[in-house]
């Protein structure tokens, strides 16, 4: 043993082995006595002993505070260390006490090294910290940074290159080594019972500015007899990543309890009871001969190596390691599907009496918006700035409660009854008005009484109005409308999201909600606790369903949420229960910033993104409201109050990363509409005899020649729209080939012989729609009949679904490209002018980048399909050659926004085949 390789820590400039340096002296330790753990111990399998047979020990020494330190350390090289591309070091800490020592992690360095981790385990001096002599009561905090980061000197690892898995002390050790200097360290840690008294000066800010974060694990037993941590010690930390301002962005926190090892814990389980188990093992490194080794289930392994595997977050989302800085209004977007909005609560009256000061100051902005957006001010005592914002609307504590309806719901209550989705939340610190703005008190009443009276006002006569109320606590849904415990899981509906078993009513008036929203209100309360706390510490949700009558399908839905209170609650010394809630509110609110952020991200890298919904139930249960079909309204509720000014502060900024969501509505009615005049158009319909595949139909401009096939308006079709000139013998292989595939067509003969016809031709084809009861038919246009197709697509949006289009005139080979030479030397230098020159308003391309094309085409929406033969002379170009001929091509295709496909292979069966996937 200890005769193997050497530890790799950067194959970039070869083989680097840990050295001594000026603070830090490490030399080679051989294995002793006590590392035949390692090789004999019956906990390990044969891999691992394999493994730590090529284990490198050093023992580092080092003098802080005029006392001397050595420290054992094992090293593994990862597996394939010279092929890994990047060298990581997965640096193994864990607290030093009678039951633990570096043992504790050996179960992990398979794996890591199996993910190309090289593994340093050491073992931190001192008992009750990291460094300091055993009983010494001397504050030793700041010296654990310092030796941990002269360690990481000596070993040589690369800038970014440290993940952490700690535990205990250890992860104090790193958190101060982290705020003191973040270089070595990777972007992502494990950290686990961390039990810091006081989070280090800077931590927040380096993790922030390298995109770093933490995730956060609390098991309290590992094994029955294990003396408990208290979870609650955690908070410190878990404050800080759970601050709600921080949207969630600076780590996350994993709660679990072991299978069999009833803890205290006070929180339900957020992992299996196998996830990540702990077990004495007798081993004569530790003390007292006995150590916890940790063992991972599979599952747990490979979110942890996920986790840590993952790319730092990127920082520069716009300008600020923390997403924007400014409202998306400010930076000049109109956001109409997510609309943020701030209300300020009046100074109650025990605030009057003790005279608390105001830290925010309005003021009117000079946007051109009737009424303009507001900017918000936050000033200290001191009046220096805190924060400065601007927002869709800030309703100062004089705005009424009516006022409020009116900028904020009242609008959606239009968009609710004509089949969009709409969500309100209020968000905001405990007692600063949400319930207020919400529910209000019955003499004045808030948003839910009032959006009911106008939908019931306005109800359609074929729609009911059905209603569900419940409440979020601790992960649990409750039934509001029942008093039946417990309800069952989420599940994706037809309509959304949906909750298993949850009852649903149909109302008749408002006052009946509303009576059942009173009652609901006192489910809420608990054995333990009144009301208010529990409805400050839990999320309640009315939902309303808009159904047609006799229709068990959801129409549109409404979504009205009064959030938990957004404070930072776990402060120190919050046990039991209170630790409980703390978290649970605050992990439920950073997972809401998370899929903000990612939101945001997703939306200026134009990617998809993954958005983490599924992180809590509040963020699955609101999907439609952020980010998806729904319109979307946030009341962000603050007080003047200046002894709440950091939590106003973080309320404001959480609004402000908000207002750059953007949802995707559908316009319900919309399509709704569509349908109607759909359904018109068909049944106009006349009947069309065809014989031989021919007929004629008598419109208005005279009888009007069509070749194809024929069922009904039913069935998909597609009109084919030739040249000028012999139009439909040309289309007649075509025709015959979407008959071969049972695929509808109808070729007309157009009466326009130039394109000052154009216009005339539109209107026949119009009325030839109309006659036939085709409501949004797919059109192929050839050549000129390609201009014919863009022009009523453009003239009658509604009635043109997809466009194929397709150049014709220039497919030939080699033989017929001479004989047109041959016939009209000029040809080359006119190749491509034809009928696609209509796109730049029958002028010349300016230039091949596509601008420049005239008014004939301006404002084209529609997916088009764009055939274009490639070739150069006759012969066909290989792909992706920039020749004359692509160039052309890609100017006319961005024409109509698409780029174009080579056509110069296929055959009308392949065209046919292209038009049948086409449809829309
Ligand atoms: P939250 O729901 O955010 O915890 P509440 O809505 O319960 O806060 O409001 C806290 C207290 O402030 C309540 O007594 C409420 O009546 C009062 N309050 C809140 N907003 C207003 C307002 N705009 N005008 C008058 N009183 C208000
Ligand atoms: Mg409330």
């Amino acid at each position: 043993m200890g005769s193997g390789a050497s530890l790799d820590v950067s194959s970039s400039e070869g083989i680097h082995v840990p050295v001594s340096t000026e603070k830090m002296v490490l030399e080679k330790q051989h294995m002793d006595d006590a590392d035949a753990f390692f090789s004999a111990a019956a906990t390990f399998n044969e891999d691992e002993k394999r493994l730590f047979s090529r284990m490198v020990g050093y023992v580092a020494k080092t003098c802080l505070g005029g006392i001397e330190y050595s420290m054992p350390l094992r090293c593994l090289q990862a597996v394939d260390a010279l092929e890994a591309p990047e060298s990581r070091v997965a640096l193994c800490l864990h607290g030093f006490g009678d039951d633990r020592c570096m043992a504790l992690w050996s179960h992990f360095w398979l794996p890591m090294t199996q993910e190309g981790f090289h593994v340093v385990a050491l073992d931190l001096p001192g008992f009750g910290r990291a460094s300091g002599k055993p009983g010494s009561t001397k504050d030793w905090s700041s010296l654990d940074g310092e030796l941990l980061l002269r360690l990481m000197e000596c070993l040589r690892i690369p800038s970014g290159c440290a993940s952490v898995f700690a535990e205990g002390i250890g992860a104090c050790a790193f958190l101060r080594a982290y705020a003191q200097d973040p270089t070595p360290f990777a972007a992502h840690h494990v950290l686990l019972n961390v039990q810091i008294g006081e989070v280090p000066k800077g931590l927040r800010e380096n993790l922030e500015s390298r995109g770093a974060d933490i995730m956060l694990c609390g098991c309290e037993k590992f094994y029955p007899a294990q003396p408990p941590w208290m979870l609650s010690g955690l908070n410190q930390l878990s404050a800080l990543l759970l601050d709600p301002s921080t949207m969630g962005l600076l780590g996350t926190f994993v709660l679990w309890k072991v299978k069999d090892a009833d803890g205290p814990t006070p929180i339900r389980s957020m992992k299996d009871g196998t996830w990540w188990t702990g077990s004495l093992e007798k081993t004569a490194l530790a003390h007292a001969g006995h150590a916890l080794v940790f063992r991972a289930s599979p599952d747990c392994f490979q979110e942890l190596f996920q986790y840590v595997r993952a790319p730092p977050r990127k920082v520069a989302v716009k300008t600020s390691p923390l997403g924007p800085e400014m409202t998306s209004i400010e930076m000049g977007e109109i956001n109409d599907t997510f609309s943020v909005f701030i209300r300020i609560r009046p100074l109650l009256e025990r605030e009057l009496k003790v005279r608390s000061e105001n830290c925010l100051a309005v003021s009117d902005t000079d946007f051109p918006r009737d009424p303009p957006p507001q900017r918000i001010l936050v000033q200290s005592g001191d009046s220096s700035l805190k924060g400065s914002y601007v927002f869709n609307r800030v309703f100062e504590q004089s705005m009424s409660q009516e006022a409020v309806y009116n900028s904020t719901a009242k609008p959606f209550v239009q968009d609710f009854l004509a089949g969009t989705n709409v969500t309100i939340f209020a968000y905001g610190q405990t007692g600063t008005g949400k319930t207020y703005t919400i529910f209000g008190p019955p003499e004045d009443p808030g948003i839910v009484t009032r959006s009911l009276s106008d939908i019931f006002e306005k109800l359609p006569a074929d729609k009911d109005l059905h209603y569900e109320y419940v409440q979020l606590y601790l992960d649990d849904f409750k039934d509001l409308l029942a008093d039946a415990a417990g309800l069952g899981k989420l599940v994706e509906g037809k309509a959304g999201v949906e909750l298993v078993g949850l009852s649903s009513q149909k109302a008749t008036s408002a006052s009946e909600i509303l009576q059942a929203v009173a009652k609901g209100a006192t489910r809420r309360a608990t054995r333990a606790q009144d009301m208010n706390e529990v409805s400050s510490r839990s999320h309640a949700i009315l939902m309303l369903r808009l159904k047609h009558a006799n229709s068990v399908d959801i129409f549109s839905s409404m979504f009205i949420v009064d959030l938990a209170g957004s404070e930072r609650v776990a402060r120190s010394g919050v046990t039991g229960d209170g630790f409980a809630e703390a978290t649970n509110v605050n992990l439920s609110l950073t997972a809401l910033g998370r899929v903000v952020m990612s939101l945001i991200e997703a939306d200026i890298n134009q990617t998809k993104g993954f958005i983490p919904y599924n992180a809590s139930p509040l963020t699955m249960l609101l999907k439609a409201g952020l980010g998806g079909d729904s319109k979307t309204a946030l009341i962000a509720c603050v007080t003047q109050a200046a002894d709440s000014l950091s939590e106003s502060v973080s309320t404001l900024r959480f609004a402000m990363q908000a207002s750059h969501v953007k949802n995707k509505v559908e316009q319900k009615q919309a399509q709704d509409q569509a349908d109607q005049e759909k359904a018109k158009i068909a049944e106009a319909a006349n009947e069309l005899r065809l014989s031989g595949g021919k007929g004629t139909v008598a419109l208005t401009a005279g009888d009007i020649e069509v070749w194809g096939t024929w069922q009904s308006a039913a069935e998909e079709t597609v009109i084919l729209l030739g040249g000028l000139g012999s139009e439909l013998e040309e289309l007649e292989g075509l025709i015959a080939a979407l008959r071969d595939v049972n695929h509808q067509v109808l070729a007309p003969k157009l009466l326009g012989t130039a394109e000052k016809h154009l216009d005339s031709d539109v209107a026949i084809l119009l009325e030839l729609c109309d006659w036939l009861g085709l409501a949004k038919p797919v059109f192929y246009g050839r050549d000129w009949g390609a201009v014919r197709a863009v022009r009523y697509k453009m003239v009658h949006p509604k009635r043109a679904g997809n466009l194929v289009l397709e150049n014709r005139l220039n497919k030939m080979d080699e033989a017929q490209y001479k004989a047109k030479v041959k016939k009209d030397p000029n040809f080359s230098l006119q190749e491509y002018m034809g009928p696609w020159l209509w796109f730049f308003d029958g002028t010349f391309p300016k230039s091949f980048d596509g601008s420049g094309f005239g008014k004939n085409v301006k404002g084209f929406k529609g997916k088009v399909l764009f055939l274009w033969p490639y070739h150069t002379k006759g012969r066909h170009d290989p792909p992706k050659k920039v020749t004359a001929c692509s160039k052309f091509a890609d100017a006319y295709a961005k024409a109509v926004k698409t780029k174009p496909v080579d056509s110069y292979l296929m055959t009308d069966a392949d065209v046919a085949a292209r038009i049948v996937g086409f449809a829309e």
